[in-house]
């Protein structure tokens, strides 16, 4: 599934540049024009990453950054300012408000692309800090702490984001790329088979408690936790 990138310029020779490069590689491309018609997007079809111009009419990008920071539905889409200013005090604005990147127009095409994909390489979802319990496990994302049977499993980030996940969808197949795209984040550079190695890696931490058992695979599909 390729990321949908939203490119949100209001001119138009720019945004047909951008989204030619956009498509060219291998991403899809949304466009819009102001702040309006980018809500509009963003309601119709949820973006992996937003470009967002500087300068648009009436919304600038800046405040249309903090709105799309306010909103829970989107306040973890990362965002990447392009403008024409170059000024350290502006770039600092822009981050402040809530870009996870900026970029200053003229750009090259290829320096645009290597910042679209640092940034969503490190976009990881968010994990909310409530303590899951299931099948035996409990598993605090606040403490980081996975406990079975009060003993402690050690676990490594990924494996930990990947057990969250399972125990807090239980009882359905997800496919390796749904695995990738919930628990890895929109990354592009990662093969499916890393999810293998991760499921791995999980079920070996939790054999000490005899717990492996959750982690089932099913054949041609993916893999599923479940306690029954
Ligand atoms: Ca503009």
């Amino acid at each position: 599934m390729n990321a949908k990138i939203l490119i949100v310029e209001d001119e138009p020779a720019i945004q047909e540049l951008l989204a030619f490069n956009v498509t060219q590689a291998g991403f899809q491309a949304l466009r819009a024009e102001d702040a309006d018609s980018a809500w509009q997007q963003i309601r119709n079809s949820m973006p992996d990453l937003i470009l967002l111009d500087w300068m648009l009419p009436n919304t600038s990008g800046v405040i249309l950054a903090k709105q799309l920071r306010s909103d829970a539905r989107t306040k973890d889409i990362p965002i990447i300012m392009l403008t024409a200013r170059g000024e350290e005090r502006d770039k600092v604005l822009g981050l402040e408000s809530g870009a996870d990147d900026y970029i200053t127009k003229p750009f090259s095409p290829r320096e645009l692309m290597a910042r679209i994909r640092a940034v969503l390489r490190r976009h990881v979802p968010q994990m909310p800090d409530e303590v899951v319990a299931a099948g035996g496990l409990e598993l605090s994302p606040a403490s980081h702490r996975v406990t079975a049977r009060d003993a402690t499993i050690e676990l490594g980030p990924t494996e930990f984001r990947l057990l969250h996940f399972f125990m807090t969808h239980a009882e359905r197949v997800y496919s390796r790329t749904q695995l990738l795209d919930q628990v890895w984040g929109t990354q592009v550079f990662v093969e499916e088979r890393t999810v293998d190695v991760h499921i791995r890696r999980l079920r070996a931490a939790l054999e000490p408690a005899e717990m492996d058992s959750l982690i089932q695979t099913v054949r041609g599909s993916g893999y599923r936790f479940s306690v029954k």
